[in-house]
């Protein structure tokens, strides 16, 4: 066993490994992407800080989209110009049009290996109307979700799981990684973990190293996201020099159950249920006269807020929008939304089969993360290559950026992404490592910096407990980086969490040990939250124009001559951001389909 010693001669002990790929990160994408390279002989392990079934992918309710046409006719090029219109344009058009051509074969490809999607009555596949999702170019609704009840996540990571076990794929359960390992050429070539369990600590020396931590919606108060959303993969490829894309763009969920924050599935919406105000009046058709309640997400969520500032929110407070359900009948309730029914009633006291449940948009969902192209490579922009990738480094799922989503995703499209580009990254590696390839040298000193950075937190014995940090960071970007933004508040946003930098030299950890030491892990998350939310808040004061998530008071319109470009965010280790911009690929990636280029959008 090899050992590390500090500068402070404090000693850790190091268990080496040996893989050609290790996935960091064991929901949905990661999973996917251990699968693939599992069945094609590479040697594979897969680390994750939770049980992999435990992974926030679990809770993912409504469904995953893909064009079968199995209840009216779609296509996916229908499905390609309503992710590209849903991402206001900030999308790549290329990378677009491989997630919808793929999502027809990704879905089937998930059946056939166990998922029990809803049947029709004929046997296929049961797919249900989504916000956004709409046939012949925009026209109508179309029922493009397939939906396995509203707990799709929770049988397709369970199959997926089942899956990458038939595969000699080996599994870290409850390691924590906590960086990479980089060369002096700016290559990765490995990561570092702590192992909750029994403390020790570990070295993943790796050909290729895939990121699949998901978002991190935990810097937000009021999110959906699971308390694993800490961002850690996002950070720690900040903390290797790899910057972040699009972080600005972050997204509201119109129904998270008042005052709870637990998700209420826009699948609600998609079998019929409706929104209103403190009048009883379904003011979505003012808004998106079109699509109304099946209008995208950001849109739903801006008429609810502008509802409640105008005075018309419901209950004694004015400050919450009411969900309807109760007309859809007990049967269906309880067969298509049985979830559901059981999260309002404990979260919310509402018999919803009787009686509306009150909402309020909640963060949900993270568009930017880090750069990869269509094969999930990271990318790390030069002058002369917007497009240069990162050699030995891949990313996946919510901690990516392909970027598909824009700057606003439609529902059900984040499932699709975890597995197309999953798959996509299993491809790749497929091409660029050879079976049995000797796994590369460490470089001098591989780990040291991780363990520094462990062993710093590990004996904090400042006056501001990790809980108190969280706490002021959490409430800022509620505060500031909210569903409506506006220069001040953005700018007075930016000088709060430059202030909470310094406050990291005085933090104070409870336990030196190693062992299940909860608040050590926490003060690990919260480097990592606050190194996202500070890219996500300095990113978004930048950003002078209203682009889908990013609704900007003070530039209300759309600016595709200055603002058609993506933010590429580089944080450096004292909290300070350096922004660049990368243009958006407006190219699609075969002829059978033409571009779409900028229109205004509307409902
Ligand atoms: P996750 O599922 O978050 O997995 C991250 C993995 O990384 C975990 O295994 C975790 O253990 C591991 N990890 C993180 N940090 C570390 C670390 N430091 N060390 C080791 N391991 C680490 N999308 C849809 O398309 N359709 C839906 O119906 C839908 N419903 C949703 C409902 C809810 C309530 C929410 C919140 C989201 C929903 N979404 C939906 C979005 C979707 O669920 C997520 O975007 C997606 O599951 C993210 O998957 P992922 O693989 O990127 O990450």
């Amino acid at each position: 066993m090899n050992t590390i010693t500090l500068p402070s001669q404090r000693s850790y002990r190091i268990v080496d490994h040996a893989y050609d790929v290790i996935v960091v990160g064991a929901g949905g994408s990661g999973l996917r992407a251990t699968l693939g390279m599992g069945a094609a002989g590479l040697k594979t392990a897969c680390i994750t800080k939770v049980f992999p079934t435990r992974s926030h992918t679990t809770a993912a309710q409504g469904g995953i989209a893909a064009s079968l046409g199995n209840m009216a006719e779609d296509k996916w090029q229908w499905h390609m110009y309503d992710t590209i219109k849903g991402s206001d344009w900030l999308g790549d058009q290329d990378a677009i049009e491989y997630l919808c051509r793929e999502a027809v074969p990704a879905v089937y490809e998930l059946e056939h290996m166990g998922v029990p999607f809803t049947r029709t009555e004929d046997g296929k596949i049961y797919q249900r109307p989504f916000g956004g999702h709409m046939s012949d170019f925009g026209k109508e609704p179309v029922q493009r979700a397939c939906a396995a009840a509203d707990r799709t996540g929770h049988a397709i990571l369970h199959t997926l799981y089942q899956q990458s076990l038939k595969h000699d794929v080996e599994f870290f359960i409850e390691y924590f990684a906590l960086d990479l390992i980089m060369d002096d050429k700016g290559a990765c070539k490995g990561v570092m973990a702590w192992c909750l369990d029994d403390g020790t600590m570990h070295r993943f020396r790796a050909n290729l190293v895939v990121l699949a931590t998901g978002g991190y919606g935990r810097a937000f108060q009021s999110c959906t996201s699971a308390h694993t959303c800490t961002g850690d993969g996002n950070a720690m490829a900040m903390r290797a020099g790899i910057p972040t894309q699009d972080m600005e763009f972050v997204q509201f969920h119109p129904t998270g159950i008042f005052p709870a924050g637990c998700l209420l599935t826009e699948g609600c919406r998609g079998e019929g249920g409706y929104l209103t105000n403190s009048e009883g009046e379904r003011f979505m058709e003012r808004y998106a006269p079109h699509a109304k309640d099946l209008a995208s997400r950001d849109v739903v969520s801006r008429a609810m807020i502008v509802e409640i500032n105008e005075g018309r929110g419901c209950g004694p407070n004015k400050d919450h929008i009411m969900l309807h359900l109760e007309h859809l009948g007990a049967d269906i309730l309880h067969e298509r939304l049985p979830s559901i029914v059981e999260t309002s009633r404990v979260f919310a006291g509402v018999d919803v089969t009787k009686d509306p449940v009150p909402v309020l948009p909640t963060v949900h969902y993270n568009m930017g993360g880090i750069p990869t192209n269509i094969h999930a490579e990271v990318i790390r922009p030069t002058k002369e290559n917007p497009d240069a990738t990162v050699p030995g480094l891949m990313a996946v799922g919510e901690a990516a950026c392909v970027s598909v989503h824009g700057a606003n995703r439609l529902g059900t499209n984040s499932l699709l992404d975890l597995i197309v580009f999953g798959r996509a990254a299993a491809l790749r590696a497929q091409e660029i490592l050879k079976q049995h390839d000797a796994i590369a040298p460490l470089p001098a000193g591989a780990g040291e910096d991780a363990i520094a950075r462990l062993d710093k937190l590990r004996y904090a014995k400042g006056n501001i407990r990790v809980a108190q940090m969280r706490d002021s960071l959490q409430r800022t970007m509620q505060r500031h980086a909210a569903v409506f933004r506006n220069n001040q508040n953005l700018k007075d946003g930016v000088t709060k969490i430059e202030k909470l930098w310094p406050e990291l030299a005085d933090i104070s950890v409870a336990d030196e040990s190693l062992i299940w030491n909860t608040d050590l892990m926490e003060a690990l998350e919260f480097e990592n939250l606050l190194a996202n939310a500070t890219v996500s808040m300095v990113s978004a004061e930048a950003r002078k124009e209203s682009r889908g998530a990013h609704a900007h008071d003070d530039y209300p319109e759309r600016d595709d001559k200055d603002w058609l470009k993506h933010t590429v965010s580089f944080l450096n280790d004292k909290g300070e951001v350096s922004l660049d911009y990368r243009p958006v690929h407006m190219n699609t990636l075969t002829d059978e389909i033409q571009t779409f280029p900028p229109k205004k959008r509307v409902y």
